[in-house]
């Protein structure tokens, strides 16, 4: 855990009693502030009293009194589509709000950092699609190069629960644009951008407050190295403009699918290969064809940004090469379920929005798609170029029938439940072809989350394919 620094004989309040927000109050309280908790939901403040957490109840009169911060959990609105009540009371009570990831970049860095030979460093990964992956990977280069690292962030570790920082160590974050939209302090040693494509467009209020969000991530604390995705304007225009010239190395460019010409530093991946390019010239090559634990372009970006991340720590090119090639992904995301005769079945139930679906039917040549579920706002365009590569869609969730009708140009069959889907994709598969889970939906009106709908998958092909 890292003890909070700076509240000790304070009392903060922390909204939303989940994995974070425990974390959060637990960290407050190592570093000696007193914790004061609330969650909206009933159960959720019963079960933290009988683990000891003092609630508070923060939605009465003068809840506040006596309050220094406020620290709120990502999951909970805190602008739109309409701000929690509790954290507009918190405003009008003049209790500045902050969340975890603002506590940790206050609290990481600590007095006995003196005596240690090398500096920790934080690298913090943001983005639409692939924070999960390239954080991952990122962690697992450091691992495999002999440094010290730790992972956290929206990937399943709250990031105050983290050990103490060891010497010459790498903490490698995953962080959403709720999570930055939010932190008052953010100071991470190097930033990365994967990529922008439309996304929780109702906790932002558009494009333009989700990018804005992401954006905070570089410009807030100014860090010594940012690696940022160009293939779309928003990573343009901020690459743009953190760099002081185009041989500014402080920035590097990454890019899947375009060479990327400028002076400074970059790194790019075209037909299968990564390029690195410095001060004009080429440093080093790696054939990303060759890894089998990042398959597609999609991957290969993620490849790029991990890369251009880890040489700022001064690894090898082939350290990291060797590295990639022993990483073995992430579940949901490109996973490789099983294959018989030929057809291979793929789960990336973690393709909940429309452009990382896209991503993945052009991971593969002919598709068996599963796709559906509970739709985001803005509609299938992003897919329906894509659809080339899809023999016919089996659609699932409630709302089948609707999302069926947008897919225009693509044969398509209403299953609703997964079981239905991956029998009827299973029969008409044929060799080569890839049956894949890409919903390019929220899971919620079927499951509690991505997870389980991946699990469900497996659990489906499994009993078709016999293992
Ligand atoms: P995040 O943490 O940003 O959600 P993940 O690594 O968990 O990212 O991947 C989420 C989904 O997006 C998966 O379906 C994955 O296959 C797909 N994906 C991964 N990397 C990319 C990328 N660079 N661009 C588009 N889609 C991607």
């Amino acid at each position: 855990m890292i003890p909070v620094q700076g509240y000790a004989g304070k009392t903060i309040a922390v909204l939303g009693l989940g994995r974070s927000g425990r974390a959060a109050a637990l960290a407050l309280g190592a570093g000696g502030a007193h914790a004061v908790v609330w969650d909206d939901g009933a159960a959720a403040r019963e079960a933290a009293e009988a683990d000891g957490f003092t609630l508070r109840d923060l939605t009465k009169q003068g809840g506040f009194d006596g309050i220094d911060r406020l620290i709120v959990s990502p999951g909970i609105p805190h602008l739109y589509p309409t701000p929690n009540a509790v954290i507009a009371l918190a405003w009008a009570a003049g209790v500045p709000v902050d969340n975890d990831i603002g506590l940790f970049f206050q609290s990481y860095a600590t007095q006995d950092w003196g005596g240690f030979h090398t500096i920790p460093k934080v690298i913090a990964v943001t983005g639409s699609n692939g924070k999960s992956t390239t954080s991952a990977l990122i962690h697992h280069i450091c691992i495999e190069n002999g440094r010290a690292a730790q992972l956290a962030g929206n990937i399943g570790r709250g990031v105050l629960d983290i050990e103490p920082a060891h010497d010459g160590e790498v903490v490698v974050l995953e962080l959403s644009s709720y999570q930055t939209d939010l932190a008052r302090s953010l100071t991470p040693d190097v930033a990365v951008l994967t990529n922008i494509s439309p996304d929780h467009l109702d906790r932002h209020a558009g494009l333009g407050g989700y990018f804005a969000a992401k954006r905070r991530l570089f410009a807030e604390g100014g860090p010594d190295r940012c690696v940022v995705g160009v293939d779309e304007i928003e990573g343009q225009f901020l690459a743009n403009q953190l760099a002081e010239g185009a041989a500014d190395d402080r920035v590097i460019r990454v890019s899947s699918g375009q060479k990327l010409e400028t002076e400074g530093w970059t790194v790019f991946a075209r037909k299968g290969f990564l390029s690195e390019y410095r001060k004009g010239r080429q440093v080093a090559s790696i054939d990303l064809r060759a890894v089998a634990g990042l398959p597609g372009a999609h991957n290969h970006q993620n490849a790029c940004a991990a890369y251009a991340a880890c040489r700022t720590l001064g690894f090898s090119p082939k350290g990291i090469e060797a590295a990639m090639h022993s990483f073995g992904g992430l579940p949901h995301r490109s996973q490789l379920v099983g294959e018989r005769d030929g057809v291979t079945f793929v789960n990336d139930s973690k393709a909940t929005n429309v452009d990382s679906a896209a991503k993945a039917l052009q991971a593969f040549p002919k598709v068996r798609w599963i796709c559906g579920g509970l739709q985001k706002e803005g509609g299938l365009d992003g897919v329906l170029p894509h659809l080339a590569h899809v023999a016919k869609a089996y659609v699932i969730g409630r709302e089948a029938d609707a999302f069926a009708r947008q897919l225009v140009g693509c044969e398509t069959v209403v299953c609703t439940t997964m079981a239905a889907a991956v029998a009827a994709a299973a029969a008409d598969a044929e060799s080569g072809e890839v049956v894949l889970l890409a919903p390019a939906c929220a899971s919620f009106d079927q499951y509690d989350n991505f997870e389980q709908r991946g699990d469900d998958f497996m659990a489906q092909v499994k009993a078709i394919i016999g293992r």
